[in-house]
Protein backbone atom coordinates (compact mmCIF):
# COMPACT_ATOMS: atom_id res chain seq x y z
CA UNK A 1 0.00 0.00 0.00
CA UNK A 2 1.47 3.28 -0.92
CA UNK A 3 2.04 6.06 1.40
CA UNK A 4 -1.04 8.61 0.22
CA UNK A 5 -2.95 5.10 0.57
CA UNK A 6 -2.26 5.19 4.45
CA UNK A 7 -2.26 7.98 5.12
CA UNK A 8 -5.98 8.53 3.14
CA UNK A 9 -7.05 5.63 5.23
CA UNK A 10 -5.78 7.12 8.76
CA UNK A 11 -7.88 10.11 8.25
CA UNK A 12 -10.88 8.34 7.35
CA UNK A 13 -10.40 6.02 10.38
CA UNK A 14 -9.49 9.25 12.70
CA UNK A 15 -13.06 10.83 10.44
CA UNK A 16 -14.73 7.08 11.66
CA UNK A 17 -13.78 7.47 14.92
CA UNK A 18 -15.09 10.78 15.95
CA UNK A 19 -16.24 11.95 19.35
CA UNK A 20 -19.65 10.58 18.83
CA UNK A 21 -18.64 6.94 17.79
CA UNK A 22 -15.64 7.06 20.48
CA UNK A 23 -18.56 7.72 22.87
CA UNK A 24 -20.98 5.16 21.72
CA UNK A 25 -18.01 2.15 21.97
CA UNK A 26 -17.75 4.01 25.62
CA UNK A 27 -21.49 3.25 26.35
CA UNK A 28 -21.19 -0.05 24.55
CA UNK A 29 -17.94 -0.88 26.88
CA UNK A 30 -20.27 -0.43 30.18
CA UNK A 31 -23.52 -1.71 28.90
CA UNK A 32 -21.50 -4.93 27.09
CA UNK A 33 -20.78 -6.92 30.23
CA UNK A 34 -23.45 -5.77 32.10
CA UNK A 35 -25.56 -7.37 29.69
CA UNK A 36 -23.51 -10.63 29.18
CA UNK A 37 -23.50 -11.12 32.98
CA UNK A 38 -27.85 -10.21 32.33
CA UNK A 39 -27.69 -13.13 30.08
CA UNK A 40 -25.18 -15.66 32.14
CA UNK A 41 -27.47 -15.17 35.20
CA UNK A 42 -30.70 -15.79 33.05
CA UNK A 43 -28.86 -19.00 31.36
CA UNK A 44 -28.25 -20.48 35.09
CA UNK A 45 -32.07 -19.49 36.39
CA UNK A 46 -32.92 -21.71 32.92
CA UNK A 47 -30.37 -25.11 33.71
CA UNK A 48 -31.39 -24.42 37.91
CA UNK A 49 -35.26 -23.79 37.44
CA UNK A 50 -34.77 -27.47 35.27
CA UNK A 51 -32.92 -29.30 37.38
CA UNK A 52 -35.60 -27.66 40.36
CA UNK A 53 -38.69 -28.76 38.48
CA UNK A 54 -36.81 -32.13 37.59
CA UNK A 55 -36.13 -32.83 41.38
CA UNK A 56 -39.16 -32.05 42.56
CA UNK A 57 -41.00 -34.55 39.82
CA UNK A 58 -38.67 -37.18 40.54
CA UNK A 59 -39.81 -36.73 44.40
CA UNK A 60 -43.34 -36.31 43.34
CA UNK A 61 -42.98 -39.50 41.18
CA UNK A 62 -41.18 -41.05 44.12
CA UNK A 63 -43.80 -40.31 46.23
CA UNK A 64 -46.73 -41.69 43.96
CA UNK A 65 -44.95 -45.08 43.18
CA UNK A 66 -44.44 -45.49 47.42
CA UNK A 67 -48.20 -44.67 47.76
CA UNK A 68 -49.12 -46.91 45.56
CA UNK A 69 -46.96 -49.88 47.19
CA UNK A 70 -48.58 -49.29 49.84
CA UNK A 71 -51.87 -49.94 48.11
CA UNK A 72 -50.43 -53.42 47.07
CA UNK A 73 -49.26 -54.22 50.14
CA UNK A 74 -52.41 -53.41 51.41
CA UNK A 75 -54.28 -55.63 49.28
CA UNK A 76 -51.83 -58.20 50.14
CA UNK A 77 -52.52 -57.65 53.60
CA UNK A 78 -55.92 -57.97 52.82
CA UNK A 79 -55.93 -61.07 51.41
CA UNK A 80 -53.25 -62.76 53.61
CA UNK A 81 -56.20 -61.97 56.47
CA UNK A 82 -59.34 -63.19 54.04
CA UNK A 83 -56.93 -66.84 53.29
CA UNK A 84 -56.62 -66.94 57.32
CA UNK A 85 -60.61 -66.49 57.66
CA UNK A 86 -61.30 -68.69 54.82
CA UNK A 87 -58.70 -71.30 55.94
CA UNK A 88 -60.69 -71.10 59.79
CA UNK A 89 -64.28 -70.84 58.19
CA UNK A 90 -63.48 -73.62 55.73
CA UNK A 91 -63.15 -76.36 59.00
CA UNK A 92 -66.39 -75.23 60.31
CA UNK A 93 -68.11 -75.58 56.42
CA UNK A 94 -68.84 -71.76 56.12
CA UNK A 95 -66.32 -70.56 54.51
CA UNK A 96 -67.96 -68.32 51.78
CA UNK A 97 -70.45 -66.74 54.06
CA UNK A 98 -67.79 -65.79 56.76
CA UNK A 99 -65.90 -64.56 54.15
CA UNK A 100 -68.56 -62.39 52.73
CA UNK A 101 -69.73 -61.34 56.20
CA UNK A 102 -66.22 -60.96 58.06
CA UNK A 103 -64.61 -58.79 55.32
CA UNK A 104 -66.80 -56.47 53.61
CA UNK A 105 -65.04 -54.83 50.91
CA UNK A 106 -64.82 -51.33 51.92
CA UNK A 107 -61.64 -50.43 51.07
CA UNK A 108 -61.03 -47.90 48.25
CA UNK A 109 -58.33 -49.65 46.77
CA UNK A 110 -60.38 -53.36 46.02
CA UNK A 111 -63.58 -54.00 44.44
CA UNK A 112 -64.13 -57.10 45.21
CA UNK A 113 -63.07 -60.28 46.85
CA UNK A 114 -63.65 -64.02 45.64
CA UNK A 115 -62.60 -67.67 46.45
CA UNK A 116 -61.92 -70.02 43.89
CA UNK A 117 -60.86 -73.63 44.52
CA UNK A 118 -57.97 -75.09 42.76
CA UNK A 119 -59.96 -75.90 39.59
CA UNK A 120 -59.88 -72.40 39.17
CA UNK A 121 -63.53 -72.19 39.64
CA UNK A 122 -64.96 -69.24 41.61
CA UNK A 123 -67.34 -70.39 44.79
CA UNK A 124 -67.83 -67.19 46.63
CA UNK A 125 -67.09 -63.75 45.63
CA UNK A 126 -68.68 -60.19 47.31
CA UNK A 127 -69.84 -59.51 43.74
CA UNK A 128 -72.65 -62.57 42.81
CA UNK A 129 -71.37 -62.01 39.29
CA UNK A 130 -68.54 -64.04 39.58
CA UNK A 131 -70.02 -66.91 41.55
CA UNK A 132 -69.05 -70.11 39.01
CA UNK A 133 -66.72 -68.20 36.37
CA UNK A 134 -63.39 -70.31 35.43
CA UNK A 135 -60.42 -68.42 36.22
CA UNK A 136 -58.18 -71.42 35.80
CA UNK A 137 -56.70 -70.38 32.30
CA UNK A 138 -55.85 -66.85 34.11
CA UNK A 139 -51.94 -66.71 34.58
CA UNK A 140 -51.64 -64.58 37.59
CA UNK A 141 -54.14 -67.53 39.46
CA UNK A 142 -51.54 -70.42 38.05
CA UNK A 143 -48.86 -68.51 39.42
CA UNK A 144 -50.17 -67.69 42.38
CA UNK A 145 -50.86 -71.66 42.87
CA UNK A 146 -47.15 -72.50 42.27
CA UNK A 147 -45.48 -70.06 43.93
CA UNK A 148 -47.46 -70.03 47.00
CA UNK A 149 -47.33 -66.90 46.75
CA UNK A 150 -49.08 -62.67 46.63
CA UNK A 151 -49.36 -62.50 43.15
CA UNK A 152 -50.36 -59.22 40.86
CA UNK A 153 -51.81 -59.79 36.88
CA UNK A 154 -50.95 -57.45 34.63
CA UNK A 155 -53.71 -55.43 33.02
CA UNK A 156 -56.65 -57.76 31.66
CA UNK A 157 -60.64 -57.65 31.03
CA UNK A 158 -62.86 -59.00 33.51
CA UNK A 159 -64.74 -61.62 31.42
CA UNK A 160 -68.29 -60.38 33.06
CA UNK A 161 -67.57 -56.50 33.45
CA UNK A 162 -66.01 -56.14 30.17
CA UNK A 163 -63.81 -53.67 32.23
CA UNK A 164 -59.91 -53.42 32.12
CA UNK A 165 -58.68 -54.45 35.47
CA UNK A 166 -55.65 -56.02 37.58
CA UNK A 167 -56.47 -58.30 39.92
CA UNK A 168 -53.95 -59.82 42.82
CA UNK A 169 -54.10 -63.41 44.31
CA UNK A 170 -53.02 -65.19 47.12
CA UNK A 171 -53.12 -69.12 47.94
CA UNK A 172 -54.72 -70.16 50.87
CA UNK A 173 -52.13 -72.75 51.02
CA UNK A 174 -49.58 -70.53 52.01
CA UNK A 175 -50.65 -70.59 55.32
CA UNK A 176 -52.85 -73.77 55.71
CA UNK A 177 -51.35 -76.37 53.38
CA UNK A 178 -54.03 -78.20 53.65
CA UNK A 179 -56.33 -76.06 51.84
CA UNK A 180 -56.10 -75.22 48.34
CA UNK A 181 -58.16 -72.49 47.35
CA UNK A 182 -57.09 -68.98 45.91
CA UNK A 183 -58.21 -65.71 47.26
CA UNK A 184 -58.22 -63.27 44.71
CA UNK A 185 -58.97 -59.05 44.93
CA UNK A 186 -59.95 -56.72 42.06
CA UNK A 187 -58.16 -53.66 42.45
CA UNK A 188 -59.33 -50.27 42.22
CA UNK A 189 -57.81 -49.14 39.16
CA UNK A 190 -59.45 -45.72 39.43
CA UNK A 191 -58.17 -45.70 43.34
CA UNK A 192 -54.70 -45.80 41.79
CA UNK A 193 -55.44 -43.34 38.99
CA UNK A 194 -56.28 -40.71 42.09
CA UNK A 195 -52.45 -41.51 44.24
CA UNK A 196 -51.07 -39.58 40.95
CA UNK A 197 -53.55 -37.10 40.95
CA UNK A 198 -50.67 -34.61 42.47
CA UNK A 199 -48.52 -35.30 39.10
CA UNK A 200 -51.73 -34.10 37.10
CA UNK A 201 -52.09 -30.64 35.61
CA UNK A 202 -48.37 -30.26 34.84
CA UNK A 203 -47.14 -28.79 31.57
CA UNK A 204 -44.89 -30.93 29.69
CA UNK A 205 -45.08 -33.89 32.39
CA UNK A 206 -47.08 -37.05 31.66
CA UNK A 207 -47.19 -40.14 34.31
CA UNK A 208 -48.85 -43.50 33.78
CA UNK A 209 -48.63 -47.07 35.71
CA UNK A 210 -48.00 -49.79 33.29
CA UNK A 211 -47.87 -53.81 34.11
CA UNK A 212 -44.84 -55.73 32.74
CA UNK A 213 -45.99 -55.50 29.48
CA UNK A 214 -46.56 -51.93 29.14
CA UNK A 215 -50.00 -51.51 28.99
CA UNK A 216 -51.48 -48.53 31.34
CA UNK A 217 -52.71 -49.26 34.54
CA UNK A 218 -53.32 -45.88 35.97
CA UNK A 219 -52.60 -42.06 34.92
CA UNK A 220 -53.47 -38.92 36.24
CA UNK A 221 -56.95 -38.06 36.30
CA UNK A 222 -56.53 -35.62 32.92
CA UNK A 223 -55.10 -38.64 30.63
CA UNK A 224 -57.39 -40.94 32.25
CA UNK A 225 -57.81 -42.06 28.33
CA UNK A 226 -54.68 -43.89 28.36
CA UNK A 227 -55.53 -46.65 30.85
CA UNK A 228 -55.51 -50.09 29.08
CA UNK A 229 -53.31 -48.73 25.91
CA UNK A 230 -50.02 -50.14 25.80
CA UNK A 231 -46.78 -47.45 25.97
CA UNK A 232 -43.81 -48.36 23.60
CA UNK A 233 -42.06 -50.71 25.71
CA UNK A 234 -38.86 -51.21 23.90
CA UNK A 235 -38.72 -47.49 25.09
CA UNK A 236 -38.54 -48.49 28.76
CA UNK A 237 -36.71 -51.54 28.46
CA UNK A 238 -33.43 -50.24 29.48
CA UNK A 239 -34.67 -48.26 32.59
CA UNK A 240 -36.79 -51.63 33.49
CA UNK A 241 -34.21 -53.64 33.11
CA UNK A 242 -32.23 -51.44 35.52
CA UNK A 243 -32.17 -51.84 39.03
CA UNK A 244 -34.88 -54.25 38.72
CA UNK A 245 -35.32 -54.49 42.63
CA UNK A 246 -34.42 -51.04 43.62
CA UNK A 247 -36.88 -48.78 45.65
CA UNK A 248 -35.19 -45.69 44.01
CA UNK A 249 -36.63 -44.58 40.41
CA UNK A 250 -34.62 -45.17 37.54
CA UNK A 251 -33.85 -42.33 35.42
CA UNK A 252 -33.28 -42.40 31.47
CA UNK A 253 -33.68 -40.25 28.40
CA UNK A 254 -35.86 -41.67 25.35
CA UNK A 255 -35.40 -41.55 21.91
CA UNK A 256 -37.03 -37.60 21.51
CA UNK A 257 -34.99 -36.85 24.16
CA UNK A 258 -37.62 -36.85 26.74
CA UNK A 259 -36.57 -37.41 30.92
CA UNK A 260 -38.06 -40.84 32.07
CA UNK A 261 -38.02 -41.87 35.22
CA UNK A 262 -39.16 -44.95 35.98
CA UNK A 263 -40.35 -46.74 40.42
CA UNK A 264 -40.87 -50.40 40.41
CA UNK A 265 -43.85 -51.18 42.55
CA UNK A 266 -42.36 -53.89 44.58
CA UNK A 267 -44.42 -57.09 44.82
CA UNK A 268 -45.61 -56.65 40.89
CA UNK A 269 -44.13 -56.48 37.37
CA UNK A 270 -45.71 -52.40 37.28
CA UNK A 271 -43.95 -49.52 37.09
CA UNK A 272 -44.93 -45.78 37.59
CA UNK A 273 -43.39 -43.71 34.46
CA UNK A 274 -43.00 -40.65 35.17
CA UNK A 275 -42.12 -38.37 31.24
CA UNK A 276 -40.49 -34.81 31.83
CA UNK A 277 -40.39 -33.23 28.41
CA UNK A 278 -38.15 -31.05 28.93
CA UNK A 279 -38.75 -28.55 25.72
CA UNK A 280 -42.11 -28.10 27.27
CA UNK A 281 -41.10 -27.84 30.47
CA UNK A 282 -38.27 -24.87 30.11
CA UNK A 283 -41.28 -23.58 27.41
CA UNK A 284 -42.17 -20.83 29.82
CA UNK A 285 -38.84 -20.67 31.44
CA UNK A 286 -37.62 -20.19 27.78
CA UNK A 287 -40.14 -17.13 27.16
CA UNK A 288 -39.17 -15.29 29.85
CA UNK A 289 -35.60 -15.52 28.48
CA UNK A 290 -36.41 -14.58 25.23
CA UNK A 291 -38.52 -11.50 26.80
CA UNK A 292 -35.46 -10.74 29.49
CA UNK A 293 -33.42 -10.34 26.02
CA UNK A 294 -35.65 -8.40 24.44
CA UNK A 295 -35.37 -5.70 27.16
CA UNK A 296 -31.64 -5.75 27.22
CA UNK A 297 -32.13 -5.27 23.47
CA UNK A 298 -33.88 -2.32 24.07
CA UNK A 299 -32.01 -1.02 27.23
CA UNK A 300 -29.20 -1.47 25.02
CA UNK A 301 -30.65 0.72 21.97
CA UNK A 302 -32.13 3.34 24.82
CA UNK A 303 -28.08 3.78 26.45
CA UNK A 304 -26.96 3.99 22.57
CA UNK A 305 -29.20 6.93 22.00
CA UNK A 306 -29.06 8.65 25.14
CA UNK A 307 -25.05 8.14 24.48
CA UNK A 308 -25.37 9.81 20.73
CA UNK A 309 -27.76 12.21 22.13
CA UNK A 310 -25.71 12.95 24.81
CA UNK A 311 -22.51 13.78 22.74
CA UNK A 312 -24.73 15.95 20.51
CA UNK A 313 -25.61 17.96 22.88
CA UNK A 314 -22.56 18.06 25.26
CA UNK A 315 -19.93 17.81 24.04
CA UNK A 316 -20.26 17.87 19.61
CA UNK A 317 -22.87 21.20 20.18
CA UNK A 318 -20.86 23.68 22.27
CA UNK A 319 -17.60 22.68 20.64
CA UNK A 320 -19.75 23.69 17.12
CA UNK A 321 -20.52 26.74 18.67
CA UNK A 322 -17.09 27.92 20.00
CA UNK A 323 -15.68 26.95 16.37
CA UNK A 324 -18.19 29.40 15.33
CA UNK A 325 -17.53 31.90 17.27
CA UNK A 326 -13.06 31.32 16.63
CA UNK A 327 -13.71 31.47 12.89
CA UNK A 328 -15.68 35.04 13.57
CA UNK A 329 -12.62 35.67 15.39
CA UNK A 330 -10.27 34.86 12.43
CA UNK A 331 -12.64 36.71 9.61
CA UNK A 332 -11.69 39.58 11.95
CA UNK A 333 -15.25 39.73 13.43
CA UNK A 334 -14.21 40.88 17.31
CA UNK A 335 -18.13 41.29 18.19
CA UNK A 336 -18.85 37.99 18.28
CA UNK A 337 -19.12 36.48 21.63
CA UNK A 338 -20.26 32.80 22.96
CA UNK A 339 -23.91 32.63 24.22
CA UNK A 340 -23.16 31.26 27.69
CA UNK A 341 -26.64 29.66 28.11
CA UNK A 342 -26.94 27.59 25.79
CA UNK A 343 -23.92 25.57 27.16
CA UNK A 344 -22.90 22.90 29.60
CA UNK A 345 -21.74 24.64 32.23
CA UNK A 346 -17.80 22.53 31.80
CA UNK A 347 -17.73 24.88 29.10
CA UNK A 348 -18.66 28.13 30.15
CA UNK A 349 -15.09 28.87 31.44
CA UNK A 350 -13.92 28.01 28.05
CA UNK A 351 -16.38 30.43 26.73
CA UNK A 352 -15.47 33.14 29.28
CA UNK A 353 -11.91 32.99 28.09
CA UNK A 354 -13.02 33.07 24.47
CA UNK A 355 -15.26 35.93 25.30
CA UNK A 356 -12.19 37.56 27.42
CA UNK A 357 -10.06 37.26 24.53
CA UNK A 358 -12.04 38.78 21.92
CA UNK A 359 -12.84 41.54 23.81
CA UNK A 360 -9.06 42.16 24.32
CA UNK A 361 -8.14 41.63 20.66
CA UNK A 362 -10.61 43.99 19.55
CA UNK A 363 -9.15 46.52 22.31
CA UNK A 364 -5.68 46.05 21.31
CA UNK A 365 -6.47 45.82 17.01
CA UNK A 366 -8.45 49.33 17.91
CA UNK A 367 -5.27 50.70 19.79
CA UNK A 368 -3.28 49.15 16.58
CA UNK A 369 -5.50 51.11 13.72
CA UNK A 370 -5.39 54.62 15.79
CA UNK A 371 -1.73 54.31 16.20
CA UNK A 372 -1.14 52.67 12.53
CA UNK A 373 -3.35 55.45 11.26
CA UNK A 374 -1.46 58.29 13.56
CA UNK A 375 1.93 56.64 11.98
CA UNK A 376 0.44 57.00 8.30
CA UNK A 377 0.04 60.66 9.19
CA UNK A 378 3.38 61.40 10.76
CA UNK A 379 4.67 59.23 7.68
CA UNK A 380 3.10 61.97 5.43
CA UNK A 381 3.99 64.90 7.39
CA UNK A 382 7.12 67.07 7.28
CA UNK A 383 8.10 68.66 10.92
CA UNK A 384 9.65 71.31 10.27
CA UNK A 385 7.34 72.96 7.71
CA UNK A 386 4.32 71.54 8.98
CA UNK A 387 3.05 70.88 5.56
CA UNK A 388 3.25 67.40 3.43
CA UNK A 389 6.18 65.48 2.57
CA UNK A 390 7.20 64.06 -0.40
CA UNK A 391 5.52 60.46 0.34
CA UNK A 392 2.38 62.70 1.11
CA UNK A 393 2.58 64.94 -1.94
CA UNK A 394 3.00 61.95 -4.09
CA UNK A 395 -0.07 59.92 -3.31
CA UNK A 396 -1.97 63.38 -3.17
CA UNK A 397 -0.91 64.08 -6.82
CA UNK A 398 -1.63 60.30 -7.81
CA UNK A 399 -5.56 61.22 -6.27
CA UNK A 400 -5.59 64.22 -8.19
CA UNK A 401 -4.60 63.23 -11.09
CA UNK A 402 -7.55 60.27 -11.18
CA UNK A 403 -9.93 62.51 -10.17
CA UNK A 404 -8.88 64.94 -12.88
CA UNK A 405 -9.43 62.13 -15.57
CA UNK A 406 -12.66 61.55 -14.33
CA UNK A 407 -13.87 65.44 -13.48
CA UNK A 408 -11.84 66.43 -16.99
CA UNK A 409 -10.42 69.16 -15.11
CA UNK A 410 -7.20 70.63 -15.48
CA UNK A 411 -4.22 69.92 -13.05
CA UNK A 412 -1.54 72.56 -12.46
CA UNK A 413 1.58 72.29 -10.26
CA UNK A 414 4.19 74.62 -9.70
CA UNK A 415 7.70 73.77 -8.08
CA UNK A 416 9.29 76.23 -5.64
CA UNK A 417 12.57 76.34 -4.91
CA UNK A 418 14.56 78.90 -2.82
CA UNK A 419 17.31 80.79 -4.45
CA UNK A 420 20.70 80.61 -2.86
CA UNK A 421 19.92 78.68 0.08
CA UNK A 422 23.25 77.43 0.20
CA UNK A 423 24.49 80.82 0.80
CA UNK A 424 22.12 81.89 3.37
CA UNK A 425 23.02 78.45 5.40
CA UNK A 426 26.91 79.48 5.24
CA UNK A 427 25.83 83.18 6.21
CA UNK A 428 23.19 82.54 8.96
CA UNK A 429 23.68 78.76 9.98
CA UNK A 430 21.44 75.98 9.52
CA UNK A 431 18.96 76.70 12.30
CA UNK A 432 18.59 80.07 10.87
CA UNK A 433 18.41 78.45 7.70
CA UNK A 434 15.62 75.65 9.38
CA UNK A 435 13.79 78.88 10.70
CA UNK A 436 13.54 80.23 7.17
CA UNK A 437 12.27 77.45 5.50
CA UNK A 438 9.73 77.49 8.11
CA UNK A 439 8.38 80.68 7.03
CA UNK A 440 8.43 79.84 4.13
CA UNK A 441 6.10 76.65 4.71
CA UNK A 442 4.10 79.17 6.93
CA UNK A 443 3.61 81.60 4.06
CA UNK A 444 2.79 78.27 1.22
CA UNK A 445 0.04 77.01 3.59
CA UNK A 446 -1.37 79.95 3.75
CA UNK A 447 -1.58 80.39 0.07
CA UNK A 448 -2.99 76.81 -0.29
CA UNK A 449 -5.85 77.70 1.98
CA UNK A 450 -6.50 80.96 -0.33
CA UNK A 451 -6.40 79.02 -3.49
CA UNK A 452 -7.78 75.81 -2.58
CA UNK A 453 -4.52 74.10 -3.24
CA UNK A 454 -2.45 71.45 -1.72
CA UNK A 455 1.18 72.43 -0.35
CA UNK A 456 3.88 69.85 0.03
CA UNK A 457 7.80 70.38 0.89
CA UNK A 458 9.11 68.68 -1.87
CA UNK A 459 12.87 68.16 -0.74
CA UNK A 460 15.67 70.18 1.29
CA UNK A 461 14.74 74.05 0.54
CA UNK A 462 11.88 72.63 -2.42
CA UNK A 463 8.51 73.08 -2.07
CA UNK A 464 5.52 72.45 -4.50
CA UNK A 465 1.74 73.48 -4.46
CA UNK A 466 -0.94 71.47 -6.21
CA UNK A 467 -3.86 73.28 -7.64
CA UNK A 468 -6.87 71.06 -9.07
CA UNK A 469 -9.60 72.23 -11.45
CA UNK A 470 -6.50 75.43 -12.14
CA UNK A 471 -5.46 76.46 -15.97
CA UNK A 472 -1.96 77.81 -16.62
CA UNK A 473 -3.17 80.84 -16.01
CA UNK A 474 -4.83 81.28 -12.85
CA UNK A 475 -1.24 79.03 -11.94
CA UNK A 476 0.64 81.75 -12.79
CA UNK A 477 -1.15 83.74 -10.88
CA UNK A 478 -0.70 82.26 -7.98
CA UNK A 479 2.90 81.27 -8.69
CA UNK A 480 3.04 85.23 -8.93
CA UNK A 481 1.08 86.30 -5.65
CA UNK A 482 3.71 83.50 -3.79
CA UNK A 483 6.70 84.35 -5.27
CA UNK A 484 5.68 88.27 -4.18
CA UNK A 485 4.71 87.52 -0.64
CA UNK A 486 7.84 85.59 -0.15
CA UNK A 487 10.26 88.69 -1.23
CA UNK A 488 7.61 91.04 0.80
CA UNK A 489 8.66 88.44 4.13
CA UNK A 490 11.58 90.76 3.75
CA UNK A 491 13.82 87.76 4.69
CA UNK A 492 17.10 89.63 5.19
CA UNK A 493 19.76 87.65 2.58
CA UNK A 494 23.15 89.47 2.76
CA UNK A 495 25.15 86.86 0.15
CA UNK A 496 21.93 86.81 -2.08
CA UNK A 497 21.81 89.06 -5.13
CA UNK A 498 17.88 90.17 -4.02
CA UNK A 499 19.51 90.76 -0.69
CA UNK A 500 16.46 89.48 0.72
CA UNK A 501 15.16 85.68 0.43
CA UNK A 502 13.56 84.87 -2.42
CA UNK A 503 12.45 81.88 -4.10
CA UNK A 504 11.83 80.74 -8.43
CA UNK A 505 8.75 78.91 -9.24
CA UNK A 506 8.20 76.59 -12.28
CA UNK A 507 4.70 76.02 -13.19
CA UNK A 508 3.57 73.32 -15.27
CA UNK A 509 0.08 72.79 -16.41
CA UNK A 510 -1.58 69.19 -17.62
CA UNK A 511 -5.13 67.34 -18.40
CA UNK A 512 -4.94 64.40 -16.70
CA UNK A 513 -5.53 61.20 -19.09
CA UNK A 514 -4.28 57.87 -18.95
CA UNK A 515 -1.75 58.65 -21.73
CA UNK A 516 0.19 61.13 -19.69
CA UNK A 517 1.86 60.33 -16.43
CA UNK A 518 1.55 62.45 -13.50
CA UNK A 519 5.56 62.20 -13.31
CA UNK A 520 5.52 63.80 -16.50
CA UNK A 521 3.79 66.82 -14.76
CA UNK A 522 6.39 67.01 -12.40
CA UNK A 523 8.93 66.67 -14.58
CA UNK A 524 7.37 69.44 -17.08
CA UNK A 525 7.27 71.92 -13.45
CA UNK A 526 11.12 70.83 -12.71
CA UNK A 527 11.80 72.11 -15.80
CA UNK A 528 10.29 75.34 -15.70
CA UNK A 529 12.16 75.66 -12.58
CA UNK A 530 15.07 75.11 -13.69
CA UNK A 531 14.18 77.61 -16.33
CA UNK A 532 13.67 80.18 -14.02
CA UNK A 533 16.69 79.54 -11.69
CA UNK A 534 18.01 79.91 -15.27
CA UNK A 535 16.17 83.40 -15.62
CA UNK A 536 17.94 84.98 -12.83
CA UNK A 537 15.81 83.33 -9.95
CA UNK A 538 13.08 85.23 -8.14
CA UNK A 539 10.81 84.87 -10.74
CA UNK A 540 7.72 82.40 -12.16
CA UNK A 541 8.52 80.46 -15.53
CA UNK A 542 5.70 78.26 -16.85
CA UNK A 543 6.37 75.12 -18.94
CA UNK A 544 6.53 75.80 -22.99
CA UNK A 545 6.38 79.53 -23.44
CA UNK A 546 7.89 82.64 -22.07
CA UNK A 547 6.32 85.86 -21.51
CA UNK A 548 9.50 88.56 -21.19
CA UNK A 549 6.98 91.27 -21.03
CA UNK A 550 5.92 90.45 -17.78
CA UNK A 551 9.10 90.42 -15.79
CA UNK A 552 9.80 87.48 -13.95
CA UNK A 553 7.44 84.99 -15.54
CA UNK A 554 9.26 83.38 -18.53
CA UNK A 555 9.12 80.62 -20.48
CA UNK A 556 10.84 77.35 -19.89
CA UNK A 557 12.30 75.57 -23.17
P1 LIG B 1 19.92 77.89 -6.10
O1 LIG B 1 19.53 79.30 -6.04
O2 LIG B 1 20.54 77.54 -7.41
O3 LIG B 1 18.85 77.00 -5.69
O4 LIG B 1 21.12 77.70 -5.07
P2 LIG B 1 21.00 76.99 -3.70
O5 LIG B 1 22.21 77.30 -2.92
O6 LIG B 1 19.72 77.25 -3.05
O7 LIG B 1 21.04 75.45 -4.14
P3 LIG B 1 21.94 74.30 -3.67
O8 LIG B 1 21.29 73.02 -4.28
O9 LIG B 1 23.31 74.54 -4.17
O10 LIG B 1 21.89 74.28 -2.16
C1 LIG B 1 20.73 73.89 -1.39
C2 LIG B 1 21.05 74.03 0.01
O11 LIG B 1 19.90 73.86 0.83
C3 LIG B 1 22.08 73.09 0.50
C4 LIG B 1 21.59 72.61 1.81
O12 LIG B 1 22.53 72.79 2.82
C5 LIG B 1 20.39 73.44 2.08
N1 LIG B 1 19.39 72.70 2.78
C6 LIG B 1 18.69 71.66 2.28
N2 LIG B 1 17.81 71.22 3.22
C7 LIG B 1 17.99 72.01 4.34
C8 LIG B 1 17.37 72.04 5.61
O13 LIG B 1 16.50 71.28 5.96
N3 LIG B 1 17.81 73.02 6.51
C9 LIG B 1 18.78 73.87 6.20
N4 LIG B 1 19.15 74.81 7.08
N5 LIG B 1 19.36 73.82 4.99
C10 LIG B 1 18.99 72.91 4.07
MG1 LIG C 1 17.39 73.33 -4.75
MG1 LIG D 1 17.89 76.76 -4.02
Amino acid sequence: MSRIAIVRNKAKLRALLGIRARLVVLALILVCPLMLDRVRLLEQTRAAQLAAMTKEISTLAQRTADAEREVISSVEAVLKSAAYVHAAAAQAGRGCSILRASLRVDLPSIRMLMVADPDGVVRCSTASMFVGSDISDRPYFRKALETRDFVVSDFLVGRQTQKGTILAAYPVSAIDTGKEAVIVAGINLDWLSDMMSNLAGRTGVSAALIDGEGTVLATPPDERSLIGKKLNRLALLPAMAENPQGQQAAIIRDEAGRLLSISRIPGTSARLVVTIDESKVSAGINHEIRTAYLQLALVCLFVLLGALIAAERLIVQPISVLTAVAKRFAAGDWSARVARKRLPSEFVPLARAFNAMAAQLGQRERELVASNSRLSVMASMDLLSGLANRRGFQSRLEFEWLRGQQTGHRLALMMIDVDHFKLFNDSYGHPEGDACLSRIGETLAAIADQTSGFAARYGGEEFCLLLPDTGTARAIQVGELLRSTVEQLALPHRTSTFEHVTVSIGVACALPSEQASPAELVEAADAALYAAKHRGRNNVVEHGFTRASDGPVAMAS
